[in-house]
């Protein structure tokens, strides 16, 4: 089977895993979820490993992580032990870059020990360094300053899909959390520590030192103090991240129509087959069909924000999909996100997802997705682990 696209965007809860297949060119945006030892996990990479060797010649794999808080990136070891299976030993993996204080900020931040996880740590405090023994690179992308330009570590991914271009567009949006950090450091109780940061800030471009100061936290006393003192600085004040957003779409498209699209499947362990149940069919002609990753991207005031100067061409009419940030929270976009799109929204899907068993649930007073349901009535899905729920569709072309 060739000339086809699949995309997959997984019943994974808080946190997210997307495949994209266009041809033998293979993406993921983003592999983790909060629930990270979740058994569903491994139906997943059966399911992802099974759509691979079905049809398609892929021999790498391109993984985009929009940002590395843990739900977001927590599974990539176990993915890439997965597709070696497979025999798809290699691949570029593209992160956010972010500066040694900002790592530090983010161990602290994702209430993950160090004993916990140590994979995750190490990725963290060194991710080119723990995948220099794989065939993997980690392309570290960096934001420019204004926001207005593309990453210049790489360049768009540009396909052809019968006569049609296909595009694959990576944006950075720059966190700035540099006055944090300062501000932080300022406020910090204990002498020791606040050396070690003012070490760490004074030398962010410098690897060396910050791989030697980075070895302290390993002590593990000293990273529950470091822990305790940001945790009375920014209980309420939470880092951000650089987030990595992803454009995935054919920037010119006739002729084709969408073949599948399902929101609900079971995946059978034993026999390795999908039970799929149809709930909508949608089918477009002459139509762009673009789908938008946004991470957990801050949309507030999106007229505003460095990602609508750069996707407001993409936006009403080529993106047919769009993730809603950070998990629907209130925090990250508001009624305005829906305006832009104006009498457009009626052909767009929006999704979020969400974990159903630690938090956001629906009808809980402490998650934001009541206030969205009203907002975005039936363009809504919502992906959670339970039941098993996915969005997937495959692009087919009509044979001219
Ligand atoms: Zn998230
Ligand atoms: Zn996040």
């Amino acid at each position: 089977m060739k000339n086809l696209v699949e995309e997959i965007q997984f019943p994974v809860g808080q946190g997210g895993l997307h495949l994209g297949v266009i041809n033998d060119f293979a993406y993921i945006y983003d592999c983790g979820a909060l629930d990270k030892d979740n058994e569903e996990w491994n139906n997943h990479f059966y399911e992802i490993c099974a759509i691979l060797s079905r049809a398609y010649d892929v021999k790498e794999i391109h993984i985009y992580i929009s940002h590395m808080h843990y739900d977001h990136c927590n599974k990539l070891f176990s993915l890439i032990k997965e597709l070696r299976k497979i025999d798809i030993r290699s691949g570029k993996i593209y992160i956010p870059k972010i500066t040694s204080p900002e790592k530090l900020l983010l161990l602290l931040d994702s209430n993950i020990s160090i004993k916990q996880d140590y994979g995750f740590y190490q990725f963290i405090r060194d991710p080119i360094g723990s995948f220099r023994n794989s065939e993997f690179q980690v392309i570290e992308l960096n934001p420019s300053e204004n926001n207005e330009y593309k990453p210049q570590e790489t360049k768009s991914h540009l396909g052809i899909f019968y006569e049609h271009q296909w595009i694959l567009d990576p944006f950075i949006s720059k966190a700035n959390n540099d006055k944090k950090l300062l501000n932080f450091s300022s406020k910090v109780s204990d002498p020791k520590i606040k050396e070690f940061l003012d070490k760490l800030l004074s030398n962010q471009q410098d690897r060396d030192i910050a791989e030697k100061l980075f070895d302290c936290l390993e002590n593990e006393e000293f990273f529950d103090k470091l822990q305790t003192e940001y945790r009375n600085h920014f209980e309420s004040n939470k880092f951000h991240e650089s987030m990595l957003c992803l454009y995935s779409g054919p920037q010119n498209y006739h002729d084709c129509y969408i073949y599948n699209f399902c929101i609900d499947y079971n995946f059978c362990q034993p026999h390795c087959h999908k039970l799929y149940r149809f709930h909508k069919q949608k089918r477009y002609f002459n139509h762009f069909l673009g789908w938008l990753h946004t991470g957990d991207i801050n949309l507030k005031k999106i007229e505003d924000t460095p990602f609508y100067k750069y996707y407001k061409e993409y936006l009403p009419d080529k993106v047919s999909i769009m993730q809603i940030p950070h998990h629907g929270s209130k925090n990250n976009h508001d009624a305005n996100f829906l305006n832009i799109f104006g009498n457009n929204i009626k052909e767009k899907l929006f999704y979020l997802t969400i974990n159903n068993q630690k938090r956001n649930k629906p009808g809980e007073a402490k998650m934001d997705v009541s206030d969205i349901f009203g907002l975005y009535l039936d363009h809504l899905q919502i992906l959670t682990e339970y039941p098993n729920k996915g969005i997937y569709f495959q692009i087919l072309l009509r044979e001219k």
